[in-house]
């Protein structure tokens, strides 16, 4: 199989789709994902998000369902675009994502991994089940990362997705939150 590794870069959302370039991801973090042990049921995600004073991390992992539909390799021309769109819309992570003004921050490094779309290294534990997920990690460069005081997620533009638990991990400690359509804004105030 083909692993494509992007160069760091200041990603534009225009540019990012169709660039066989941008599927990339690092073995390292398909398989922490992975070791989590993580839940899979249709219409709910997870999403990670470290915060450190010039760094912010976000790791999203979802059953592939919620963002197509179906958890296998596409089968034609329809279901290969709705891959295409999700991969783009995964990869414009700076819209996906719009972190408070106030930390200035930029996206540095987007990866993507998914067995089934052949995204990314295999996790023989995936390839074998009935089941996929995909995976995306982000880094984003600030200036201050301390300083947002919220996260807008564009997540929920998949329709299928209905709830995302988010754990949030800060110098100042940990917290969870969930958020489901209605409700977008990750606030990172305790
Ligand atoms: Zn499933």
């Amino acid at each position: 199989m083909l692993v494509f590794q992007a160069p760091r870069r200041t990603a534009s959302p225009a540019r990012a789709v169709g660039l066989p370039a941008l599927f990339c991801a690092l073995a390292i973090a398909a398989t922490s994902a992975h070791a989590a042990g993580k839940a899979h049921a249709h219409g709910d995600a997870r999403l990670d998000v470290a915060i450190e004073p010039q760094r912010l991390s976000l790791q999203f992992s979802s059953p592939l369902d919620n963002l197509v539909g179906f958890e296998r390799a596409p089968r034609n021309d329809k279901e290969r675009q709705q891959v295409d769109a999700a991969v783009a819309r995964l990869n414009a992570a700076d819209t996906m994502f719009r972190i408070d003004a106030a930390a200035q921050c930029k996206l540095a490094k987007v990866e993507l991994a998914s067995a089934a779309l052949k995204l990314g290294p295999v996790d023989p534990a995936q390839a074998k089940s009935d089941h996929a997920d995909i995976d995306a990690s982000y880094e984003f460069s600030c200036t201050d990362a301390t300083k947002a005081r919220h996260i807008d997620i564009g997540l929920f533009e998949f329709k299928r997705l209905h709830r995302l638990d988010v754990q949030v991990a800060a110098s100042t400690g940990q917290f969870k939150r969930a958020l489901k359509p209605s409700a977008t804004r990750l606030s990172l105030a305790r």
